[in-house]
């Protein structure tokens, strides 16, 4: 199976110091950054596309599910706002994992790699091992014990090897030792303070973006709410609205989180410190850390975060499902935000708002 570098991808940029590195797998992110204990992800850079519209990617995906092109529905709301619900569940293996899986995995074939690694214990697993299946590469998920049954079946029977660890901060070790390996490329994040994922796996939620302004026909989003963990998502986001927007301003992004952290760093917190919280109904969004790219996209796009809590994150999702829209509670966070950021003002009467309903229900997550 034959994946083909964009001719026009010539370096990668650290987001923090803006140091350039050659292309390569950068797990750790930019090394300058690493060494001063200020970890960092990285992103592509490209030779401008001639007449070109929409947004580059690194890599062709030969072997592609069907990614992307998610519909963009209406949601009926009584918030005095135009609320538009980007629905990333009708992606090949229900989320938006998939833009991430089809990038990651096109890169590692590309470098000559066997198998992919990741931890995950939900979406993104489940969406490595077939995309991984589908490309003819090994995948190894390491999750946490207390991982729902019916997922790690679903990894399995998608050809994953799952191995299974007591606590995150052990599968990280796992993941680890996998660096520098000819063989096996680790392609989500694992040491703290975290940088997040496989830099060239992030630039596939660049489409997303582009399919959002593309599908409002001229229309400008005021808000395209994101939930976050680390902020893969919203920093490839934040990407590929720079791409295409060019010169002019981004749509504002507001990152969506069960407890302080990004919100908390932006008041002031250390962002290498702990953010201590639990989510029982949301576990796509968990984690104690804050990645610089979830910050970046904040401050980069003039935007926000938005706590939420569970038990309204429960009510709206049981109010969802009735309405035909069968979200995670992860996703249906989005919904929640946009209501709390109306009632508390962030968000104005009648403003256009994107939110990003990131995975299907259908796993039980
Ligand atoms: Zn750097």
């Amino acid at each position: 199976m034959t994946v083909a570098q964009n001719p026009a991808l010539r370096s990668l940029v650290c987001l923090r110091c803006g140091a350039r590195h050659r292309v390569a797998d950068l797990p750790r992110g930019c090394p300058a950054c690493l060494a001063g204990g200020t970890p960092a992800n990285v992103a592509c850079v490209y030779e401008p596309a001639k007449g070109a519209s929409g947004v580059q990617l690194p890599y062709t995906v030969p072997f592609t599910l069907g990614e992307g092109r998610t519909p963009l529905l209406r949601a009926d709301n009584d918030l005095d706002v135009d609320l538009r619900l980007k629905w990333e569940g009708a992606n090949p293996t229900g989320s938006h994992k998939d833009r991430f899986s089809a990038l990651a995995v096109a890169r590692a074939l590309h470098a000559g790699y066997r198998a992919v690694a990741a931890a995950s214990s939900g979406n993104a697993g489940v969406s490595l091992a077939a995309y991984c299946g589908r490309a003819g590469l090994g995948c190894e998920i390491a999750v946490t014990d207390d991982i729902p049954e019916r997922v790690a079946t679903l990894m399995r029977d998608l050809g994953a090897h799952v191995v299974s660890f007591p606590r995150a901060a052990a599968r990280w070790r796992h993941l680890a030792a996998h660096v520098g390996s000819p063989t096996v490329l680790p392609v989500t994040n694992f040491q703290l303070p975290p940088v997040g994922s496989s830099a060239f796996g992030i630039e596939g939620y660049k489409t997303l973006a582009a399919e959002i302004l593309t599908d409002l026909a001229g229309a400008w989003p005021d808000w395209v709410v994101v939930p976050t963990s680390r902020g893969d998502l919203a920093w490839g986001m934040y990407l590929g609205f720079r791409e295409v927007c060019g010169e002019r301003p981004v749509p504002r992004l507001c990152l969506v989180e069960p407890y302080p952290r990004v919100s908390a760093v932006l008041d002031g917190a250390d962002p290498h410190g702990d953010f201590p919280g639990a989510t029982a109904v949301m576990p796509s969004l968990g984690g104690n850390s804050v990645a610089l790219q979830a910050v970046e996209a904040v401050r980069r796009s003039g935007g926000r975060a938005q706590v939420v809590d569970d038990d309204t994150v429960t009510a709206e999702t049981h109010r969802l499902w009735r309405t035909g829209l069968p979200l995670e509670p992860s996703s249906a966070a989005a919904l929640v935000a946009v209501a709390d950021a109306r009632v508390s003002g962030a968000i104005e009467p009648g403003s256009l708002v994107v939110a990003v309903a990131t995975a299907h229900g259908l796993k039980g997550m």
